[in-house]
């Protein structure tokens, strides 16, 4: 069978880092090209046209956040940022901003590949039909025509604002909603600075869906940044 490599562009000034990813991206089946600046990496971007970006956010002169604002003037490509610890507010910017993913260094290349696999497995989803009708994970089960929410066999009963914030996982499920993102779409414009709210339902929702709420297995934290929806089967 003719199988035709995702092309990954890696925007990386630190060249420990950009030899880390080539060998190992390239050892997995991806193409990868280079680029050390944020300059020279718009304008990979522009010509490869990537299934993928993998971006610095600590880039000289034009930085990893204004990378992301002019790719998405143009292009929907999945970026994951890379940063370090001290960038923590970054990292949220930067998933503000329209970056899809983060990973914080140091990181192994087996969760890089896992957040790859479904950052670009989302984006050909999205192409060709939307997302499934019916979601489901574990024993957590949501019929998204019929708004349905099921346990196991045991229908779970969510109030409208619950079901809006799960349904708005579901959509992204596997990747990180910033508590920014979740105010925005649940709850709308004005409310993006009432942290708390997604706080206290997120609280309920965890109450009606896991088995354990102080063990999450589908409502995941990412401390300091917001949450994401476990998930491991196909988008
Ligand atoms: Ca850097």
């Amino acid at each position: 069978m003719d199988t035709v490599k995702s092309i990954i562009v890696v925007i990386e000034d630190d060249p420990q880092i950009c030899r880390f990813l080539r060998t190992s991206l390239g050892a997995n089946g991806f193409k990868v090209f280079e680029a050390n600046s944020g300059e020279q990496g718009l304008v990979e971007i522009a010509t490869r046209k990537p299934d993928l970006v993998i971006l610095d956010l600590g880039l000289p002169r034009l930085d990893g956040i204004s990378v992301i604002h002019k790719v998405r003037e143009w292009s929907t490509v999945p970026i994951i940022v890379l940063s370090a610890r001290s960038q923590e507010q970054d990292k949220i910017t930067a998933l503000d901003a329209g970056a899809d993913d983060y990973l914080t260094k140091p990181f192994s290349i087996g969760e890089l590949l896992a957040r790859i696999r479904v950052s670009i497995r989302h984006a050909a989803q999205f192409k060709k039909d939307g997302i499934a009708m019916v979601f489901s994970e574990g024993d957590l089960r949501v019929d998204l025509v019929r708004r349905l929410v099921y346990i196991g066999a045991h229908e779970v009963h969510l109030t409208p604002i619950e079901y809006r914030l799960l349904s708005a996982l579901i959509h992204c499920a596997g990747k990180v909603l910033t508590h920014r993102q979740l105010l925005l779409q649940v709850w709308g414009p004005s409310y993006v600075e009432h942290d708390h709210y997604v706080r206290i339902y997120m609280g309920q929702l965890r109450q009606k869906l896991e088995v354990d709420s102080t063990q999450p297995r589908y409502l995941l934290t990412e401390t300091g940044v917001g949450y994401r929806l476990a998930y491991s089967g196909e988008v």
